[in-house]
């Protein structure tokens, strides 16, 4: 299995630290507002990626931060004239549903809150300063680039062409203006703040991560994530942190996911043109959003449109009829002859070389779509009873892998059926008892059973 890793900008062969085991952390949300499409993209392809790891095998721990203080959590709650914790607490709860609309397994990863680790980022700030890598001015404590090994080394960016491009504000007392904050002290005397050895204030952005990663995964992990805006400087000032501190290296691989374009130009706040997920849900089925979402390759840019979610959502209903199908199947006696399932075991080869190769999801559901029509095909009253079983087994857990779920499958009998009983019970409601007891003797020459219980009517049908 090969992974791109940003650090060497090639594709490697995946070793983990520890046989069987892969330790992943992904940067996650500040939460202060609704996510927008463009967070939604790593969350997806990240929950693909565990997918397939736990598929191959692979032991996996998935971390995901909140970023649940900053600059403008607090702004949004001078706004709002509320706690903080309210509008974390608040844009919290909305991820998790937005996540669970996206098919996203969120019992699958653990989520670490930055405010719940600020006594270990103290420790790892003291920790830089014993070291001299860090120091103190009147209102922050920074890091001090000059000490890290390699600085540049993730972003391929040339210090000093950064340092001459940097706006020096005189006021910050940095040593070097690429120099950053791990920790601001407190300017206005309600904002939230911890007690610190620099008096009292909160932490910086980038130590939260290296912090959280560290602590609940290891000095070193497998795999960082996020989206390729994060490289600089945050990833990038990550690294300098933790390989100051430890002296070895903090991840083996680095994987970038692209931005999302609306018309080809970038989404921004600032623009406009920038869409959160609450606004498109109102349009679409996030489902469909996740299978739009890896329906390109994750280092590739997505352009956003209307026409592209529209040909998605008909690919969509091409494999919910195919799974509709399947289920038609299940209850239908089909013969037990040899036949060769050799079509469907080559797909399932073919959609596992393109997961390995830096999970390619986009080549991964052509395969799925390939077996969808195979099994349009294929499947008639004279298919084997090995064909259909195979058939099934490998359309469900591509569809697992990749994250696609399927509407539960309600047969033309079922629902003629609940219509029927429908149509009883306001009989019943209405008093006409002859017309309930005329529809149970039309479901009993159907062969269905009615049972009436405390919690409602039952059925089931008798051969
Ligand atoms: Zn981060």
């Amino acid at each position: 299995m090969k992974i791109y890793n940003t650090l060497t900008r090639q594709k490697e062969d995946f070793k983990t630290i520890e046989e069987n085991k892969v330790r992943m952390y992904v940067c996650g949300p500040t939460v202060y507002d609704y996510i927008h499409i463009g967070n939604a993209r790593p969350l997806v392809f990240f929950d693909t990626v565990r997918r397939y790891l736990e598929y191959k095998g692979y032991d996996v721990k998935f971390v995901m931060n909140f970023t649940d203080i900053d600059d403008k959590i607090i702004n949004r709650a001078i706004e709002e004239d509320v706690d903080y914790r309210v509008i974390t607490e608040k844009y919290i709860e909305a991820f998790k549903q937005n996540a669970k609309s996206l098919n996203v397994d969120d019992e699958k990863i653990t989520h670490t809150k930055a405010t719940e680790y600020i006594g270990k980022m103290i420790a790892f700030i003291k920790g830089l300063q014993d070291k001299e890598c860090a120091y103190e001015t009147e209102d922050t404590v920074f890091f001090s680039i000059d000490k890290a090994k390699d600085y540049g080394k993730l972003s391929k960016k040339n210090i000093e062409d950064l340092q001459a491009g940097a706006r020096v504000d005189l006021n910050e007392q940095k040593r070097n203006p690429m120099d950053f904050a791990l920790w601001k002290k407190k300017k206005l005397p309600d904002e939230p703040s911890w007690n610190s050895p620099w008096g009292e204030g909160r932490p910086g952005w980038h130590i939260e991560c290296s912090v959280m990663a560290k602590h609940s995964l290891g000095e070193t992990i497998d795999i960082h994530g996020g989206g390729e805006d994060l490289q600089f400087p945050h990833h990038e000032n990550e690294i300098a942190q933790s390989e100051t501190l430890h002296d070895h290296p903090f991840a083996n691989y680095w994987m970038h996911n692209s931005m999302i374009t609306l018309n080809s130009e970038k989404m921004s706040k600032s623009k406009g043109n920038f869409f959160t997920l609450k606004d498109i849900e109102k349009k679409y089925d996030l489902k469909i959003i996740r299978l739009w979402l890896i329906s390109s390759h994750y280092r590739s840019q997505l352009d956003f449109s209307e026409e592209s979610i529209i040909a998605i959502k008909n690919s969509y209903d091409r494999l919910s009829n195919t799974y509709d199908k399947l289920m038609q199947f299940k209850d239908i006696d089909l013969e037990d002859s040899k036949t060769n399932t050799e079509e469907v075991d080559i797909l399932m080869k073919d959609f596992e070389n393109a997961m390995d190769d830096d999970f390619n999801t986009s080549h991964a559901m052509a395969y799925l779509f390939d077996l969808s029509k195979l099994i349009n095909i294929s499947l008639k009253e004279s298919t084997s009873k090995a064909f259909y079983e195979k058939a099934l087994e490998t359309f469900m857990t591509m569809s697992e892998i990749l994250g696609i779920k399927y509407d539960e499958y309600i047969s033309d009998l079922d629902k003629e059926v609940m219509d029927l009983i429908d149509q009883r019970n306001q009989a019943r409601k209405d008093k006409d008892f002859a017309k309930a007891d005329q529809i149970r003797d039309q479901l009993k020459k159907m062969n269905i059973e009615l049972k009436d219980t405390p919690t409602g009517v039952t059925w089931k049908k008798i051969k």
